[in-house]
């Protein structure tokens, strides 16, 4: 109960640091869980495709992560995430000709994405979602649209003094169930001892009871939960992975990849996706960097 009461107080205090923020750099204060890119309505689908399909329903259903600040964070308002992902997943529906409004936003943690894909309960996943080889033999990727990297965060003050990943032998480490972080962490340092949680949020809470002495994932994650605990955290300088993002897409559907990374490229084109990263990530890590390259499906 204690820890529901401070995840409900860390979600109201980022909608706070999110209206600040809008307030400081002068721009207006958007409502980011509905609005999205101007809605295409002039899209011409070809008969039997996915695209048609979910163009006919007038509906996307997207999974996502409900506790990660900057990229898929639930607003306990209207109860839909806001973020650079869901940003992604609203322009990829605008050009489908699907409002945001019609996109069914479904929670996914980093352990069921691939189940999610494989068993049809969401069309598609955005949830800081490392497209590597093992992941390719069960579902497909369209993107990349960020390249983030690996890598640590400690409390603050960094009472056990890690500089790096090779500090952590002999230590507890947290990470999350099924993500990529955890793989690579054991692959680096075998004689760490990683303790895994189902999410992040819950791993940044054993880092500040001292369960563990660091906690490690993307730096666009740990950025984000120190964003809401500045006092407790501090994030350890540099990377020591790159972790291309992708839209995951069950096998089958390859017509809808070649879709995507194409809605991809034209919003790398035309501003949309530096918009979308201005106006979420980019508040707390900074101007957008040059869009990736599309890999061809
Ligand atoms: N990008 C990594 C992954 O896809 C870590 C982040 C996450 O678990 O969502 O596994």
């Amino acid at each position: 109960m204690r820890r529901l009461a401070r995840l409900a107080a860390a979600l109201l205090g980022v909608a706070a640091v999110t209206l600040t923020a809008a307030c400081d750099s002068g721009a207006p204060a958007i409502d980011l869980s509905n609005s999205g890119p101007p809605v295409d309505t002039t899209v011409n689908f070809p008969a039997g495709s996915t695209m048609q399909r979910l163009h006919d329903a007038q509906k996307i259903t997207i999974g996502t992560k409900f506790d990660q600040p900057l990229f898929g964070l639930k607003n306990p308002v209207t109860g839909r995430p806001e973020g650079f992902d869901a940003e992604m997943g609203k322009l990829v529906a605008a050009r489908l000709g699907i409002p945001a409004n019609r996109i069914e936003w479904v929670e996914t943690v980093s352990a069921n994405r691939e189940p999610f894909l494989q068993q049809g309960r969401v069309d598609a996943v955005i949830a800081t979602y490392t497209i590597n080889d093992k992941r390719k033999e069960i579902i497909n990727f369209a993107g990349p649209y960020y390249i983030a990297g690996q890598s640590l965060m400690v409390r603050h003050g960094n009472p056990a003094e890690i500089a790096g990943p090779d500090d952590l032998s002999g230590k507890n480490v947290c990470a999350v169930e099924g993500s990529a972080s955890s793989t690579n962490m054991r692959n680096r340092v075998p004689g760490a001892h990683v303790v895994l949680f189902d999410s992040y949020s819950k791993c940044a809470e054993a880092l500040k009871n001292g369960q563990v002495v660091a906690m490690t994932t993307d730096n666009t994650i740990l950025g984000g939960l120190r964003s809401l605990d500045e006092d407790a955290f501090d994030l350890v300088p540099g990377t020591f992975t790159q972790e291309p993002y992708g839209i995951g897409i069950a096998k089958g559907r390859e017509d809808l990849v070649r879709f995507i990374d194409d809605a991809l490229r034209s919003a790398f084109a035309d501003g949309a996706w530096t918009t979308a990263w201005d106006r979420t990530a980019g508040r707390i890590l900074g101007a957008a960097p040059a869009p990736p390259d599309v890999e061809s499906y």
